[in-house]
């Protein structure tokens, strides 16, 4: 879209220095934008007084804190490339990410020192800490850099949530942060004068970009809480410090379930959400409390806004995520199961990604010969432009030749009042090829009568999409982002 840009700390620290940037709880510090940008340069001598230079990888395993942002900064300065990891993985599994990627240096916080520790060794890099080592480059300070940005140059990688295999170290870069801040921005009208919270794991594109970094490119607030805890998202919420945040599924259903819920005045604030289906009941929860939950789309590869519900449309559209946002282009391709109107999401624009970190023959496959990625996702579009996600491709079976979306079937089983949540898949089955099984939660509260699922899908459902299988679970194997990992499920199917 453009090949340069301005870099992001420095140009906010010219237009609006005194303001605060971020409010981090642990260290209950408000960071200025000067402030902020100062650091920035400050990290980015320190990274390159250890020898690291453009396109080398640093890794980082921390919680989220303002230092984390700093680095990110000071990474764009330096054209040093970031890369975040998941805390939720032991050594053994950061070392192999790690090998994938190939780090010079690793950066860590004192809550993951231990596991940092192991995983240095075991990929040969550096440690540094950010309590010892970064905090005393940021008081030693640095020389102001603030050349401009070629937009589509490396800055950070993130891995995909790896809910259909394993994660992909996707590029990401200054150019898709603009093109998320553009779509954002201009869906939900975000201003100076806006207040977020960033608690979803920064080592996933919620984090940075929902709504971080467009807050932050606008000027506003980002309280940073560690990481996740409903307690203090309720605390945060009550004290009238954030005015809108974005959650998956999972947080919404957290928050759902605890018992203060409706102690807490929602009125002025927005909420977002997307990452995976968000269930109907959990819309209408929170609706009944006077909150709209707009649902939108994304993927790590697409910077991550695709599609954002407007609130005017809330109400009529329920299970859309919207329309196609201001710099994105969207197709419906290849009609996977022959039904008009529905088909593979395809999608161009400066919000998607370059493509995947050291792997050309994934980055050949994911995109089109006339350079749109497919997503692998099948979508609707109904008359009035609305747009659908009907599931993932990977995620249909076909039973006795007909093709059946889990996430249809999901949907009903979902409205059924005493489940909290479940997930079907395709098995196979002597007869039909493959026919369906559902892994249930039940509502905690509830007593679930599995007799009573079969005639409640077969009201609703053709028989053939009825799951043959039904298993009670008392909670699912879960992505970081919350996504439950279907293929654990058929293994345990499997084993069963
Ligand atoms: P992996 O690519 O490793 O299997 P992943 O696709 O879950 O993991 P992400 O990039 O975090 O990794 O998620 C993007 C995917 O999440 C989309 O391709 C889509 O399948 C799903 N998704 C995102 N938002 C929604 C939504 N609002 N409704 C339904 N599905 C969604
Ligand atoms: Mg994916």
């Amino acid at each position: 879209m453009f090949e340069q840009i301005p870099d992001m700390a420095a140009k906010r620290a010219e237009l609006s220095p005194n303001s605060v940037a971020f409010h981090d709880t642990a260290s209950e510090r408000d960071w200025s934008f000067a402030q902020i940008n100062s650091a920035a340069n400050a990290v980015a001598a320190g990274l390159t007084g250890q020898g690291l230079v453009q396109d080398d990888r640093v890794g980082i395993l921390c919680q989220n804190c303002a230092e984390f942002f700093i680095t990110l900064f000071a990474c764009q300065k330096t054209g040093i490339i970031l890369c975040p990891l998941n805390w939720r993985q032991p050594a053994s599994e950061l070392i192999e990410t790690l090998e994938q990627v190939g780090v010079s240096l690793l950066l860590t916080d004192a809550e993951f020192q231990e596991v940092a520790t192991k995983t240095a060794i075991g990929v040969g890099a550096p440690l540094l800490t950010i309590e010892t080592d970064l905090s005393g480059w940021i008081k030693a300070g640095g020389p102001d850099v603030a050349d401009p940005i070629p937009s589509d140059r490396p800055w950070y990688l993130l891995f995909t949530s790896g809910t259909t295999g394993l994660p992909k170290s996707v590029i990401q870069t200054a150019g898709m942060s603009w093109a998320n801040t553009i779509n954002i921005g201009q869906a939900i009208d975000v201003a100076s004068t806006d207040r977020t919270a960033c608690f979803l794991p920064l080592f996933h594109t919620a984090g940075i970009n929902l709504y971080t970094l467009p807050v932050f490119l606008s000027g506003g607030t980002t309280t940073i809480l560690p990481k996740f805890d409903p307690e203090e998202v309720r605390d945060l919420l009550a004290s009238g410090r954030i005015n809108q945040f974005f959650a998956v599924p999972a947080v919404y259903q957290a928050l759902s379930l605890a018992p203060w819920i409706d102690d807490l005045d929602w009125s002025n604030i927005r909420c977002g959400c997307g990452g995976a289906p968000l269930a109907e009941p959990l819309i209408q929860f929170f609706a009944q409390r006077g909150v709209k939950v707009l649902n939108g789309m994304g993927m790590t590869e697409t910077g991550p806004t695709v599609f954002l519900m407007d609130p005017a449309h809330a109400e009529q559209k329920i299970g859309s995520v919207g329309k196609p946002q201001s710099l994105t282009q969207v197709r419906l391709c290849g009609v996977p199961d022959g039904t008009k109107g529905v088909g593979e999401l395809q999608i161009k624009g400066p919000g998607v990604t370059p493509g995947y970190f050291g792997n050309p023959e994934a980055t050949a496959k994911s995109f089109s010969a006339d350079g749109w990625l497919k997503t692998g996702d099948v979508a609707r579009r109904d008359a009035d432009g609305y747009y659908f996600i009907v599931d993932r491709i990977k995620d249909m079976y076909i039973s006795g030749g007909e093709n059946v979306y889990p996430a249809e079937v999901e949907r009903v089983l979902h409205s059924h009042p005493a489940i909290l949540e479940a997930a079907v898949i395709g098995v196979h089955d002597e007869k039909w090829g493959e026919v369906g099984a559902a892994f249930i939660l039940p509502r905690p509260e509830e007593t679930l009568d599995v007799e009573s699922l079969r005639p409640w899908c077969r009201e609703r459902l053709a028989g053939y999409k009825v799951p043959a299988h039904v298993k009670l679970v008392q909670d699912f194997s879960r992505t970081a982002a919350g996504k439950i990992r279907k293929p654990d499920l058929l293994e345990t199917f499997g084993n069963d």
